[in-house]
């Protein structure tokens, strides 16, 4: 594994961490800066998003 893709896999165990802690405060599919609903989709694409797409950009 190149140090460049073990890094983006390090990033994304991470985002998945934070995903399931907040699937454990029953907080998961909302997002955390505005608070509003994650897209359905976008938790299917992407299931460690924590930030709806208007607060990702
Ligand atoms: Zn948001």
């Amino acid at each position: 594994m190149s140090q460049a893709s073990r890094a983006a896999y390090c990033q994304r165990l991470l985002a998945v961490d934070r995903a399931l802690a907040l699937l454990n405060e029953d907080e998961y599919g909302w997002c955390v800066t505005c608070g509003k609903d994650i897209e359905p989709l976008r938790l299917e694409i992407q299931p460690e998003s924590v930030l709806c797409v208007s607060c990702q950009q």
